[in-house]
């Protein structure tokens, strides 16, 4: 017989093994091994976990067959992973510098990743030898696959052809699947006949029972289906078992994430003339099977996601699956609900707030094909739906789309991916379109469809008012709260209305600020704020590494209230409580929700009117629907506009749009008081007068005179190392061995140290590479990361397209 041979990709992540190995196929696993199962293999003195990608290939010529390893053994009875996923895969390592395992493992949930057992259950033939081999003499044993080795593996799998041992799959016990006591009818009506013969006619109970069942032949239904369907007790149940009129078994229980209700159900709107516009556009191309992208832009409250959900279910009539993806901080039990109201059980849900256990059982209902919309975070663009009829991109300007840790991918990209595979729309809604996305749209490569009015017609958009910080802490001291902010509060609190107040914590960069006129310093080359270094006692720039000392004076005004600005969630509470003794708040930050389900529970408590005030960080901006909040304020404007980030501007405005949005979205009009040492800043201005596309245009002019994306692509090359000289040394000399490689065009900025140059014993450097062709650098990119591992270990160079995060 002809050998068979599979390609397998290995689970040590190096670069050097970032490539499929051919393993033999023995004869024994012949009929078990396919692409997309994990299996075990031989490498170098271990065996490691690897997964099939192309099974049925040539023996490489160099290797002869006599020398090839084989596999071990197979960890999978069907394939975890599609041929769609294989591929996808394959291209995102390549695409974004990384890892080919690092993807096929981010695909998969981590119960499938934690270690795997296997059962072993002696068969009536196995030799009593074999049994004390193998067994340890036992009638069943639980291996780890490190247990035996490839020898040990490979008899144990003639064994089990030869029909004397039984193989199965466990997972690790903490994510064991979940079961429920079950009854079941027997298949054979003679063995209920024979039954019925022993009942005595009183039996009124058992009859029933028996009735069902007659019914319902060879069906199994949970003891709670049989309470609910048949409505007799649990006790009536086990004497039908003991008449053998039931069997009782166990069924699968899938576990599923609570929905947060406050009993009211979303129904179905009647769509207005742009929504129903942009509706038909997309159901058209889910019908056509177009691979489509849609731009919704729409004002916050104009009914977005009433056209995803009617789009969604319009790719459902027409028999296809939706992937419905949402920012991780937006992802609200909100959006949840109204998703679950809609299309009921036949949702699955992808966030990290689930358990491990919720996570794996959600996986497989999307793999069984059980579920027809996928609601998720990031990592949910990987969900293994096999029929894909419409992707929705929710808020899509969202920066947590993209994972910055190995391996670095954007799951907007992903979706575009899928879109082209399955032929596909995908829709990238937003209130405020990323630059990018934008622009596309502009040059024809995106669809733009606008929704430009609110969908409620009684809602109007908000009056965002300004306040000057600079006036107001020399009316009241250092203080987070302006006179206007705290007459709007009380006035908003005493007729019974809610308030969200936000404190913008992004990230922790420090910069200086002048209390006195706002003036933030920038650097002269790249006009951005630079980032306090109190080791130096420098500023500096993160980009092309420029640095100053730290005024004393305001080199604007001459002030010399010019230092370091920055407060937190607490603070200001406390700020709150003394201010405003008879209003509870609710607080919302990284602290407070830590605990799984804490946001779902402070936000049901908001919504229920048990406290008035709401603060929080950016977690406030996202999303959030409540009728009766009618104020909403931005406690500092400015900690945006200092981050060393060319899309600080960008965010900034981003985020004042987003959280204005939440202002008076039923009957009575919202109020918006923005405080802010900028007042005259663009996107402060843009942003009160609820105009993004005046921003646009103007973000676009700075973006192109000072060369940044949407005009150019830009990389990130980030080294990390334990030894400060070092990392400096090494990235001076990366840096010069790129301006040689790459074609001159390619602008490479500095290195120089990032935001949080240490962390975690590490020390940070990045490089910024700008460029007018998308794939321009590639080829030198991929010869870096190449050698960067033969050259230093204790170097770690990272390689980011499209890089969101520069702290
Ligand atoms: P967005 O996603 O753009 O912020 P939503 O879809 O949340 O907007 O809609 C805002 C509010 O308007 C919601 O309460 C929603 O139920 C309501 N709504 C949406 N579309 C309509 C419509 N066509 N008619 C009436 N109300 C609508
Ligand atoms: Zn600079």
């Amino acid at each position: 017989m002809d050998k068979r041979y599979a390609q397998v990709v290995v689970d040590v992540p190096t670069k050097q093994t970032n490539r499929p190995y051919t393993y033999e196929i023995p004869a024994e696993l012949k009929d078990d091994v396919q692409a997309g199962m994990r299996v075990l293999v031989a490498f170098g003195h271990r065996s490691v976990l690897g997964y099939v990608v192309r099974v049925d290939v040539d023996r490489p010529a160099d290797i002869e067959a006599d020398q090839m390893k084989d596999i071990l053994t197979v960890l999978d009875s069907k394939p975890v992973l599609s041929a769609e996923l294989l591929e996808l895969a394959s291209e995102m390592a390549q695409k974004n510098f990384s890892f080919w395992v690092a993807f096929l493992a981010l695909m998969l949930p981590a119960a499938l990743k934690a270690s795997y057992r296997k059962k072993l259950t002696a068969k009536p033939t196995l030799s009593d030898e074999d049994r004390v081999t193998y067994l340890e003499g036992q009638q069943e044993r639980l291996v780890k696959t490190k247990d035996f080795s490839a020898k040990e593996w490979r008899a144990v799998l003639k064994l089990r052809q030869e029909g004397k041992l039984l193989v199965e799959n466990q997972i690790e016990d903490k994510v064991r699947v979940k079961t429920e006591l079950a009854y079941k009818v027997p298949a054979d009506e003679a063995v209920l006949a024979e039954a019925a013969e022993k009942l005595g006619k009183g039996a009124k109970v058992q009859q029933t029972i028996l009735a069902f069942a007659k019914e319902h032949l060879s069906q199994t239904f949970s003891k709670r289906d049989w309470v609910a369907q048949v409505d007799v007790s649990a006790a009536a149940l086990n004497t039908a078992v003991e008449k053998g009129i039931l069997e009782k078994t166990a069924v699968e229980v899938k576990r599923r994430p609570d929905v947060a209700g406050d009993g009211s159900i979303d129904t179905v709107k009647v769509l207005n003339d742009e929504q129903q516009a942009a509706y038909e556009s997309i159901t058209a191309a889910i019908e056509d099977n177009q691979d489509k992208t849609f731009l919704l832009e729409g004002i916050t409250g104009s009914g977005k996601t009433e056209v995803y959900l009617q789009a969604a279910q319009s790719a459902i009539n027409q028999g296809k699956q939706v992937l419905f993806l949402v920012p991780e901080i937006a992802l609200t039990p909100q959006m949840q609900k109204r998703v679950e109201d809609r299309f009921g059980d036949k949702t699955a849900l992808l966030h990290s707030g689930l358990s491990a256990g919720e996570r794996y059982d959600e996986w497989r209902r999307i793999k069984e094909g059980k579920v027809q919309v996928v609601i998720g975070a990031r990592s949910a663009v990987f969900a293994p739906l096999k029929n894909l009829g419409l992707i929705i991109v929710d808020e899509e300007h969202e920066s947590s789309y993209s994972q910055s840790e190995n391996p670095h991918y954007s799951a907007k990209e992903v979706a575009l991916w899928r879109s082209r595979y399955h032929q596909a729309p995908v829709v990238l809604g937003s209130a405020t379109p990323s630059l990018e996305s934008r622009a596309r749209a502009q040059k024809g490569v995106y669809d733009l469809l606008t929704l430009s009015k609110r969908a409620n017609p009684t809602a109007k958009l908000p009056e965002v008012d300004i306040v000057d910080m600079r006036i107001a802490i020399q009316d009241r001291g250092d203080t987070n709260f302006s006179t206007e902010m705290l007459d709007k509060l009380k006035a908003h609190l005493k007729r019974g209305e809610q308030a969200v107040l936000m404190l913008n914590r992004r990230g922790f960069s420090s910069f200086v600020m002048c209390r006195d006129c706002g003036f933030v310093p920038r650097d002269p080359n790249c006009n951005l704020a630079m980032t306090l270094h109190m080791d130096t006692r420098t500023l500096k720039c993160h980009y092309c590494d420029y640095q100053t000392a730290i005024p004393r004076i305001c080199p604007s005004c001459g002030s010399n209230r010019i230092r370091y600005y920055g407060t937190g969630t607490e603070k200001v509470e406390e700020e709150l409580k003394e201010l405003l003794p008879d209003y509870p708040v609710i607080r919302l930050d990284q602290d407070t929700t830590r605990k799984k389900g804490a946001m779902a529970k402070a936000l049901r408590a908001f919504g229920k009117k048990e406290a008035q005030i709401l603060l929080g960080t950016q977690m406030v901006a996202k999303g959030l629907d409540f009728p009766d909040v009618t104020l909403v304020g931005v406690l500092n404007a400015d900690t945006g506009l200092g981050l060393p980030d060319f899309r600080a501007s960008e965010k900034t405005f981003q985020l004042l749009t987003q959280v204005a949005g939440r202002a008076g979205r039923a009957a009575q009009q919202g109020e918006v008081v923005i405080q802010t040492f900028n007042p005259d800043h663009y996107a402060l201005t843009f942003a009160k007068h609820h105009d993004y596309e005046g921003f646009y245009r103007q973000e676009m002019s700075i973006r192109h005179a000072a060369e940044f994306p949407p005009y150019y692509y830009a990389i990130q090359i980030q080294c990390a190392h334990p030894d400060e000289n070092a990392v400096a040394l090494q990235t001076a000399k990366i840096a010069a061995w790129l301006r040689k490689q790459l074609p001159e065009d390619v602008l490479v900025l500095g290195p120089s140290p990032k935001a949080i140059a240490k962390l975690k014993g590490k020390y940070y450097f990045q490089m910024l590479l700008k460029m007018k062709n998308e794939n321009e650098a590639d080829a030198v990119l991929t010869d870096l990361v190449q050698r960067s591992q033969n050259a230093e270990k204790d170097l770690q160079l990272e390689v980011r397209r499209n890089p969101v995060s520069f702290m």
